[in-house]
């Protein structure tokens, strides 16, 4: 049944806040409202708290988080961008391989089992979209997800 992705987005964006507000993250959102499209809402769901969990969780004190949710020609462009702890050039080609974690002594304190971007990439893929992450050590994380409407 059809779903509005600005709906799904709105809504995770607002679960989210609470656990950035306890970091004195800024979670700062800009949904522009889209159509309605087939989706699975319960996996785009999914899809949303794993990567705004990310961004939350590697992104130190202080920091900030921005969501941006467009209306393309034929799909919706989702970006997530943090200006977190960021992933070294050589580690950017595993995050999605399942299991992979960052630097495990840093990673140990942080809860995960390193799943959360490989089902998000089976979450979009199985969607016919696309998703891309861009990075720069030290100053950043930006996540550009798009889905077909
Ligand atoms: P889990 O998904 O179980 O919470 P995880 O976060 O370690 O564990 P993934 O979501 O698959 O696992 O991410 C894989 C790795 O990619 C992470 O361990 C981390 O090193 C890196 N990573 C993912 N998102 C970010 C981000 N926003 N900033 C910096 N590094 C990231």
């Amino acid at each position: 049944k059809p779903i509005q992705f600005d709906r799904i987005v709105n809504d995770c964006v607002r679960k989210m806040q609470m656990l950035a507000e306890v970091k004195d993250i800024i979670l700062h959102a800009e949904i522009e409202s889209s159509v309605p499209m087939n989706a699975d809402e319960v996996r785009l769901h999914q899809l949303l708290v794993t990567v705004l969990d990310n961004a939350i969780k590697y992104t130190p004190e202080g920091g900030l988080v921005r969501v941006v949710c467009r209306k393309l020609a034929h799909s919706v462009l989702l970006e997530v961008e943090d200006t977190g702890i960021g992933i070294a050039p050589e580690n950017l080609p595993l995050i999605f391989n399942r299991f992979y974690r960052g630097d495990k002594a840093r990673t140990r304190q942080e809860g995960g089992t390193g799943l959360g971007l490989a089902i998000a990439k089976w979450i979009v893929e199985s969607h016919g979209g696309r998703i891309r992450v861009e990075s720069k050590l030290l100053v950043g994380t930006q996540v550009l997800i798009t889905l077909p409407i």
